[in-house]
């Protein structure tokens, strides 16, 4: 006797379902991409319990005929391709065909369907594969699918469901995925009689803001920058979190040609670009979308999976991190902290009346580059704002961080004041504190500085007419000597001639100044500090390049930018004295200030 035989399909049915359907939230995002592959404008979802009980979804699309109505219930019966070289050029969310047949597989289905030429519409309702009734109906047209009692004979797989809470969450996660890349198509989302979203059609920003916003706080996006970038190989747009917003909480999404996707390694080309920027457990939230031609990535994949396979991946890292990089190089390495309402502008320059400041008493013992390792130590966790302060004991003039208390949370707001235009005045439990603000503003872009110098490649600007560099021949050695760190940073120069380079590019955050006196000021300083091992030399470009962009004194400042520079200053390993030695903060006490009176 044969002992080979073909499963019957709803046996068949069953065992794809439990590939593609595996919990609500996988049935709902079957159900809402074939709404938005049947062209809807505007669809509304029905959740009972979780989805356990009832998951329906309601849309304006094309409708289907009554044959088509019948067949979209079985295996590989689908619209939308024809041969398999089709699946090469696949615009549409589905295309297996088996995302229907499995749902009605393992759970009761009703659905009504009427195109806009029909007159009536077709009723189906179909129990674990069977088809229990079909009749004509009327009905408005599109699509409207119930889904009840899922997996109701299936009970391993029920008993696999989580809590409602988790399967909501799941239900809802699934749901931003769609809704974020078709901002144009109204959503309605109801959970057990209650409306948790309701989104007209938007752009996309407002769509993010309607999502991830609280009405009751600031506008959520408010805290992103826009990228753009249009390459032969790929488009990229969307919104990159600003570096001083970034919160432990992160919403990293990566969509192409309006898919999810997970992409561990585009991941790593946004982290890169933020390098330096963010504390070790901080993630930067983002919105990415790629277009890109569909031949150019693979997505007849396990409908489940969200990873998608790229012809050019290294390409596209590069170009996104680049992308990533100029947004974030445009507002936070600049001096402006209140981007929104200034733009962007020009990096000023140290004002004469700062180069000549009398210099503050260097401890002779102190040697800031010895300190350089503990730019790369991990951040401790954020505490309580007021205890940041239990740990700075003054005795008069010195001033000991205490390791563990150096970062300020996101979420407390400093009470700053501006004194003489010159320094930020910080009053704590039992002191006032005295910050000067633009060595503050140097202690942080150095450490910006000195991370790019170590881990990254620097974002070029082309400039337009290339500059030229005139040295004298002891000049002409210690550049050549520099000039590899200062092409990582973003430099692009070349010799000219034996006593000349030409400056074709600049790094992009130093894109709005002329380009010699920086590289002037930072030959100088690697003379006169005598730097002569590669790692002094960085440090040294960085401090002059940190130098370069910081607020001058004798700048007013608003209090948001007071304020950002405290919070910025306090998540520097040390906050207490600028690379170079130079004091930043200083602390009257209670107890002083009420000797004088
Ligand atoms: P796929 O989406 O992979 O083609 P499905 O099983 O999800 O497979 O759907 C089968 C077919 O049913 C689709 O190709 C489409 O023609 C039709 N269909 C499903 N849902 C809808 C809908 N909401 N509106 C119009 N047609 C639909
Ligand atoms: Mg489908």
């Amino acid at each position: 006797m044969d002992i080979i035989h073909l499963l019957p399909d709803s046996v068949a049915n069953q065992i794809a379902a439990g590939e593609v359907i595996q919990r609500p939230a996988s049935c709902l995002k079957e159900l809402v991409e074939n709404s938005l592959d049947a062209g809807a404008s505007r669809i509304q979802v029905i959740v009972r319990d979780a989805g356990r009980t009832l998951l329906q979804v309601i849309d304006n699309g094309s409708g289907m005929s009554e044959m088509d109505a019948r067949l979209a219930f079985e295996r590989h019966a689908t619209s939308k391709i024809q041969e398999a070289k089709d699946l090469y050029s696949l615009r549409t969310m589905g295309f297996r065909g088996e995302a229907l047949a499995s749902i009605c597989a393992v759970a009761q289905v009703e659905m009504t369907t009427r195109r806009a030429e029909d007159e009536t519409g077709t009723l189906l309702e179909i129990h674990g594969s069977d088809v229990v009734r079909q009749e004509v109906c009327s009905c408005p047209v599109g699509t409207n699918i119930k889904v009840s009692n899922l997996f109701f004979n299936v009970p391993v797989r029920r008993k696999f469901l989580k809590t409602d809470q988790t399967e909501l969450r799941n239900l809802l996660n699934d749901f931003y995925r769609i809704a974020l890349v078709y901002p144009k198509v109204a959503f309605t989302f109801v959970h057990n009689d209650e409306i948790l979203l309701d989104m007209p059609a938007q752009s996309e920003k407002q769509r993010i803001e309607t999502i991830f916003g609280n009405p009751a706080r600031n506008s959520y996006t408010s805290a992103f920058v826009e990228i753009k970038t249009e390459t032969e190989l790929v488009n990229i747009h969307g919104f990159v979190i600003k570096p001083e917003s970034v919160t432990r909480k992160a919403e990293q999404y990566f969509f192409v040609n309006g898919r999810y996707m997970r992409h561990p390694y585009f991941l790593k080309a946004v982290q890169t670009a933020y390098a330096g920027m963010l504390t070790n457990d901080y993630q930067p939230s983002f919105f990415i979308y790629f277009d890109i031609d569909p031949e150019a990535i693979d997505v007849n994949i396990h409908p489940t999976k969200t990873e998608i396979k790229f012809a050019d991946e290294q390409t596209i890292f590069q170009i996104l991190m680049a992308s990533v990089r100029e947004a974030l190089g445009k507002f936070s390495l600049a001096p402006q902290i209140d981007f929104d309402t200034r733009g962007n502008i020009d990096i000023p320059l140290p004002t004469e009346h700062e180069a000549k400041m009398p210099q503050v008493t260097v401890d002779p013992n102190y040697n800031p580059f010895h300190t350089r390792n503990t730019y790369s130590q991990p951040q401790p966790a954020p505490r309580q704002w007021e205890s940041l302060y239990t740990g700075l004991k003054a005795d008069t003039n010195v001033i000991y961080p205490d390791a563990t208390t150096n970062v300020l949370p996101e979420t407390e707001t400093p009470n700053v004041w501006q004194y003489a235009n010159r320094y930020i005045l910080l009053p704590t439990e039992d002191a006032l504190l005295l910050i000067h603000q633009h060595r503050a503003h140097v202690a942080i872009l150095y450490r910006q500085w000195i991370e790019q110098l170590q881990h990254t490649q620097g974002v070029m600007q082309q400039l337009l007419f290339p500059e030229v560099l005139s040295l004298q021949a002891d000049e002409m050695v210690l550049f050549g000597q520099i000039a590899d760190d200062l092409r990582a940073i973003g430099f692009d120069i070349e010799q000219l001639s034996p006593n000349s380079y030409s400056i074709q590019g600049v790094p992009s955050q130093l894109a709005q100044q002329s380009p010699q006196p920086i590289l002037q000021q930072i030959l100088a300083q690697v003379r006169e500090r005598g730097a002569n091992t590669r790692d002094e030399w960085r440090e040294q470009i960085a401090l002059s390049l940190a130098e370069t962009a910081a607020i001058p004194t004798g700048r007013c400042l608003t209090t948001e930018e007071m304020q950002d520079i405290v919070r910025r200053l306090f998540r520097l390993p040390s906050y207490l004295r600028t690379p170079d030695g130079k004091t930043i903060l200083t602390r009257l006490t209670d107890d002083e200030i009420r000797q004088r009176f």
